[in-house]
């Protein structure tokens, strides 16, 4: 059984700046409070608690007993800034530049006087965020069916996406959209703020999923790049397994299986992508 790794997968640089920005702030003597978790990955949460910090998962100030506050990759609305501010919290912010372009994309939308519609998960930490900078004139939306789009919209419409969604699915969304209410929207402004570093990985999984016959995806079940990976290689009719622990793989998936492809989201630390494919080896030797 061979075992081929995806040539880009892991750590995107927004998620290994938020946590080295972190560690360094820990290390530094500060006692920090993240607001949120600072990836959707378990093993990386418990590393920074393991070094005293703290995570609140309400992602507000509410309740935090540190003098500084660590804004998460994902970023945070603007009236939590404000708020922030207010308190006079320390603040480490590691807005990942990708969602700082979409939360100011909604902004000046707002400002010149679009109604926004987010295309993205609303229970989503990056979402929320956004939507908290649209100034009241956000509209998020799940999926391409546009289903939850109210009847009426006004005539000039903002779209931008989750940053982390496929440029496929966004295309679609945008081309459903229009033809769905071009009777209503008379000015559309599109603003193309998906991720560099998801979309590379994105291309790089479509690629080796051409090449194998399992795939296996390493990285967090709440993690939405990750679970874009799944989506893209079983869409492509690939065998896949998403895996957050290496302890979840079984012996059976690799049984009549001769490539194996192991990719990861951006929130995987290197340390669990090791960890699954010493496991995958060590299942190839048995097998062999
Ligand atoms: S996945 Fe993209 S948007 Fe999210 S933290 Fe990484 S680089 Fe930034």
């Amino acid at each position: 059984m061979q075992i081929i790794k995806s040539r880009d997968m892991g750590f995107c640089f927004g998620v290994r700046r938020a946590v080295d920005m972190m560690l360094e702030a820990s290390a530094d003597g500060h006692r920090v409070t993240t607001l949120g978790q600072v990836v959707h990955n378990p093993q990386v949460v418990s590393d920074l608690e393991r070094v005293g910090i703290v995570v609140n998962e309400r992602r507000t100030t509410e309740g935090v007993s540190t003098d500084t506050v660590a804004i998460t990759a994902h970023g945070v609305s603007e009236s939590t800034v404000e708020t922030i501010e207010e308190r006079g919290f320390g603040v480490i912010d590691t807005t990942c530049q990708f969602v700082k372009r979409s939360q100011l994309a909604a902004m000046h939308l707002a400002e010149a006087g679009f109604t926004i519609i987010i295309f993205g998960d609303p229970d989503h930490p990056e979402v929320k965020g956004v939507v908290g900078w649209c100034r009241g004139r956000g509209i998020t939306i799940p999926d391409e069916s546009l289903e939850g789009l109210p009847a009426y919209l006004p005539s000039k419409v903002g779209v931008i996406s989750q940053t982390t969604h496929t440029p496929e699915r966004f295309a679609k969304f945008v081309a459903n959209l229009m033809e769905a209410r071009i009777d209503q929207i008379t000015e559309l402004r599109v603003v193309n703020v998906l991720c560099n570093a998801t979309t590379s990985q994105q291309a790089a999984t479509r690629d080796l999923a051409q090449e194998v016959d399992l795939m296996i995806v390493v990285g967090g079940h709440n993690s939405a790049n990750t679970c874009h990976l799944a989506d893209l290689s079983k869409a492509n009719g690939v065998d896949t397994h998403q895996v957050e622990r290496v302890s979840e793989i079984e012996d059976d998936w690799f049984k009549g299986h001769e490539k194996v492809g192991v990719t990861a989201g951006a929130s995987t630390p290197d340390s669990s992508i090791d960890a699954v494919v010493t496991r995958i080896e060590a299942i190839a030797a048995a097998q062999a």
